[in-house]
């Protein structure tokens, strides 16, 4: 028998009508890429993304379109996505830290039909847009009196095309399974991977997110989304953020400390969110500074690790509340916060920091599993690690195209990449990515433990651990370091201060300085590069 309850499609462009509704007057501030602060809210954002649907539809862009945008947080940014699904089109956010040649394999991947470009990236936009054979429109998100002289025969300016629309338009009505939007996984390997966001996915994705347990986010809450749009949805900041109706600050292309600081502190933000590397250069101009953060209640980090001594910092100095969160692309993205169960919510110093180092737990929506590399699930003890593997309504069931295939199983879980153990209450704990396990004799040894460490050292500015080729062994440890300024740790200093706190034959074998550590367009250390780069380097032990 089949319930008797109203069939009610999760399109998101509900969320916005319902911002508008129940929220109209709240803020959006953006950082304009002109420069100024300029302010809209959730009624005149919803009227212009219905203009941006009709200026669409006008053009001839249709159901299942992929438009582009190479673009920062802004307002403008947020009303291009909501009209792009509004026509039942797929925003394809594109990162631009990505060298120009993947940008141009990923748009012809994805046949993109147009873009939204911010000024900043016109340059980028005009080198490879003949490169595109299906790219028709390039809209550049501005107004006319900034509109820069350009080379590109199909380029407007955002505002003039705007105000040809009136916003008198209805939103699509499609199913909820249809695709609302696109992006692709930083692929540290191989070609990059698209991963097809639908309707239903975000709206389930973003009540998820705004979740107790979760971001914990409300109409009360004043929301910097730091982490970009284009990287991974903004962590679905720009689909939560209105479904609750909070205030949104949008930081346009300014992520240095002073700039977020500034933010942080004229729009009250209460709730923030970003990977580590933003929060370092934050507490370090607090720390330059002597400046307080008198407004900021909680923070999510992720994207990659989170350094203890961040969480520390955050929580002793400033009083801010840190959630260590991790997820990916696929997950849309979220996977596990750090927020504390029952069991930990008394916990206070180091064995509060113990846990707050896990990645947290799934909230509902999230299964999760580790296991070997035969399937065989692993207990959750917090110690045996294996192969991470997730389901979920938000979790990507194949790629755009088919590529990966492998990593999807029949009875639908993810295989995730990551290697990890769970606790009895539930907490993971990445070890590893199972590309950069060092396995030494058979054993696995946590690279993310040995960097952890290494960065606890007070003249270690960041470290990275790699296998490196051993007759014996197999593998075994290298620790690359690169100092602090003005810091001269020797090997046996650092070697020094790890000694004791991990097993024995996890200790490195060696330790390298080098200038700088190589990062992927997504901020994460590239093990590959630095795996080449150490390619023929003997250990002392071998
Ligand atoms: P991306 O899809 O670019 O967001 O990358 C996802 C990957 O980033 C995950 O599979 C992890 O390897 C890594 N990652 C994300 N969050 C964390 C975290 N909190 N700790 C460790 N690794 C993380």
């Amino acid at each position: 028998m089949l319930g008797l309850m109203q069939q009610w499609p999760l399109l998101c462009h509900k969320i916005l009508d319902n911002a508008a509704i129940q929220h109209g007057k709240r803020e959006i501030v953006s950082r304009s890429c002109e420069g100024p602060i300029v302010r809209t809210n959730y009624v005149e954002l919803r009227q212009r993304s219905l203009k941006v649907a009709q200026r669409l539809e006008r053009d001839g862009f249709k159901l299942g379109d992929r438009i582009a945008t190479l673009a920062w947080n802004t307002g403008r940014h947020l009303e291009a996505w909501y009209g792009i699904m509004g026509i039942g089109a797929i925003y394809h956010t594109l990162n631009p830290r990505l060298f120009p040649e993947q940008i141009v394999w990923i748009m012809n991947h994805a046949e993109d039909q147009a873009i939204f470009v911010d000024l900043t990236f016109m340059p980028l936009v005009e080198k490879i847009a003949g490169a595109v054979p299906s790219l028709k429109k390039v809209i550049v998100l501005t107004d006319k009196a900034h509109m820069p002289a350009t080379s590109l025969p199909n380029a407007v300016a955002y505002e003039e095309w705007l105000a040809e629309a009136d916003g008198d338009f209805e939103w699509a009505s499609v199913d909820e399974n249809t695709a609302a939007g696109m992006c692709y996984t930083s692929g540290t390997t191989g070609e990059p991977k698209g991963v097809l966001y639908s309707h239903r996915s975000n709206v389930l994705h973003a009540m998820i997110a705004a979740m107790p347990d979760a971001m914990g986010i409300s109409s009360r809450d004043v929301v910097l989304p730091v982490v970009p749009m284009f990287h991974a949805n903004a962590w679905g900041l720009g689909q939560s953020a209105p479904m609750i109706g909070a205030k949104l600050v949008m930081p346009g292309g300014k992520m240095d400390g002073a700039s977020i600081y500034e933010l942080l502190d004229t729009e009250q933000v209460s709730f923030t969110a970003a990977v580590p590397t933003v929060w370092l250069m934050l507490l370090q101009y607090l720390q330059e500074t002597g400046k307080k953060l008198p407004y900021l209640k909680k923070v999510v980090i992720g994207g990659s690790a989170c350094p203890r001594a961040i969480t520390q910092k955050f929580q002793d100095n400033y009083d801010v509340q840190v959630i260590h969160a991790w997820g990916m692309t696929e997950m849309s993205p979220l996977g596990t916060l750090g927020t504390l169960k029952p069991e930990y919510a008394g916990l206070t110093g180091d064995a509060r920091l113990n846990v707050q180092q896990t990645q947290g737990f799934a909230p509902f929506g999230v299964e999760m599993k580790v296991t070997d590399d035969n399937d065989n699930t692993h207990p959750w003890d917090g110690k045996t690690f294996g192969r991470l593997k997730v389901r979920g309504p938000a979790v990507a069931n194949a790629y755009y195209g088919g590529a990966g295939a492998e990593q999807f199983d029949a009875d639908g879980w993810f295989d995730t990449g990551d290697v990890a153990h769970i606790d009895p209450n539930g907490y993971m704990q990445i070890t590893d990515r199972a590309k950069d396990v060092i396995k030494s004799g058979g054993e696995w040894i946590s690279t993310i433990e040995l960097e952890n460490l290494a960065v606890g050292h007070p003249d270690v500015a960041e470290a990275a651990a790699i296998g490196i080729r051993h007759s014996k062994w197999d593998e075994r440890p290298l620790l690359v370091v690169v100092k602090k300024p003005g810091k001269e740790p020797s090997r046996d200093d650092i070697l020094g201060f790890m000694s004791g706190k991990i097993a024995k034959w996890w200790m490195p074998d060696d330790v390298a300085f080098v200038a700088e550590i190589p990062h992927t367009a997504t901020g994460k250390i590239q093990k590959s590069a630095l795996r080449a780069q150490f390619r023929d380097y003997r250990l002392p032990t071998d």
